[in-house]
């Protein structure tokens, strides 16, 4: 694949056109090449841009899931690697990537890597996962390497042994989940480090969100933000895409790489929202050989950000993950996704565990009950964490106080090996 390496210093216009370009020629060659999208697009008609993208049809995780097969475009002999998502019944949704996919990978990571500004000389710990099919990982590692840097691969070891490796190696960087870099943190604080001489100033983090919707920091960024001089960069990425999203050093939305991606935010019917306002991130690939993707719908919720970026960078970007579109709950014509109510948790003193539970409520109306494990009875913090969720998500659910024992059998009912949080009962 041929990069236009100075995207960032084109117009809005100039992009347009590289994309117009790029999406006539992925529709090509899926039409020549994908089974799946060979038969799906056989009766659509060519389109002159991505002003007409809207005229063909979404890609949906159960299309990739049913049919994955059909949409690898290239013969086994190309494959160079295979990384998996889980579908939407759990089971294994495979992505095949051929050589040049893996180099479009770290070629996207090292310019998200450049802008956050990180450079050769840094040494970065990654302490994701870095096999288990797991894109991210490989994906980091791939950038770093392309970009120069010391990749520090330790992985998802204990927060004990990144504080030795802190100790020896001294990494100006580190790659990880917002809460295990609490928990680093946690561990720092037993062994009376203070966090302030933790060496790495710079964070990539990846897996959950740290901004509210208006860029400001949530609570999980303002536990990562402890270490006082730490710079945070958040990003999103998707796997069936092979393609992350980052944040620059305004931290106002994630950019793309418009050469790679064409991003749009979509209603449930398909259609374009307006900017700023909620939608489900809808990604067509540019540049993929084996598994490209169009209109492919992340079931993310976001919005698109207008304009160009005070950084100066042009080209879509997007808000900070609101929701999965599945979760969407709607009380008294609100709608609120779980992911606030626990943003709005986490701020609470005293909350040992809890789960959020959906019913099906009234017509169009959902209910929402939280229950609340605490060990001993607080006074007034069912008020509480009425008041605290209402201050974020605007709506009043049903709160139920009970012991972190009952909380769990919740979590982990029907025998899960992992908690789930969020339980969703309606019909
Ligand atoms: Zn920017």
């Amino acid at each position: 694949m041929k990069f236009t390496d100075d995207i960032f210093n084109k117009t809005q216009g100039e992009i347009t056109r590289i994309q117009d370009s790029l999406l006539g020629e992925t529709l090509d060659y899926v039409r020549k090449n994908s089974p799946f999208y060979a038969e799906r697009f056989k009766d659509k008609p060519r389109l002159s841009g991505v002003e007409e993208i809207t005229g063909l049809p979404l890609t949906s995780k159960e299309d990739l899931q049913r049919d994955n097969g059909a949409f690898l475009c290239v013969g086994k002999e190309r494959v160079s690697e295979v990384v998996a998502t889980t579908g939407t019944t759990g089971t294994q949704v495979f992505v095949w990537l051929t050589e040049n996919d893996v180099i479009r990978v770290a070629e996207n990571e090292k310019r998200h890597f450049q802008n956050a500004g990180f450079t050769p000389s840094d040494a970065v710990l990654l302490s994701v996962t870095l096999d288990n099919l797991f894109i991210a990982g490989m994906a980091y590692y791939a950038g770093l390497k392309r970009l120069g840097a010391t990749v520090v691969r330790l992985g998802p070891q204990s927060p004990k042994k990144h504080l030795e490796l802190f100790e020896t190696l001294g990494p100006s960087g580190i790659v990880a989940v917002p809460s295990f870099v609490a928990a680093v943190y946690k561990q720092a604080d037993k062994e009376g480090i203070p966090l302030g001489s933790l060496p790495f100033n710079k964070a990539v983090l990846i897996g959950e969100t740290i901004r509210n919707a208006d860029f400001t920091s949530n609570t999980l960024g303002n536990i990562v933000q402890r270490k006082a001089l730490l710079e945070t960069f958040s990003t999103y990425g998707l796997t069936e895409a092979a393609i992350a999203f980052c944040e620059c050093p305004v931290k106002k939305g994630f950019h793309s790489n418009p050469d790679m991606v064409f991003a749009e935010v979509v209603d449930d019917e398909g259609r374009p929202v307006p900017d700023g306002a909620p939608g489900e991130l809808v990604v067509t690939t540019f540049g993929v050989e084996a598994t490209p993707l169009i209109r492919y719908c992340t079931g993310d919720v976001t919005f698109k950000i207008p304009g160009t970026c005070p950084c100066g960078r042009a080209g879509a970007r997007i808000g900070p993950i609101i929701g999965r579109k599945a979760q969407r709950l709607k009380l008294k014509g609100t709608t609120v996704y779980p992911r606030t109510i626990e943003n709005a948790l986490a701020e609470i003193e005293g909350i040992e565990n809890y789960v959020i539970e959906a019913y099906s409520g009234p017509v169009n109306e959902d209910r929402i009950v939280v229950k609340i494990g605490a060990n001993a009875t607080q006074p007034g913090l069912a008020d509480t964490v009425r008041e605290a969720i209402k201050a974020k998500a605007r709506v009043t659910p049903q709160v139920e106080i009970l012991t972190p024992g009952e909380v769990d059998k919740i979590l982990f009912e029907g025998n899960r090996r992992k908690p789930l949080v969020f339980i969703d009962r309606r019909r």
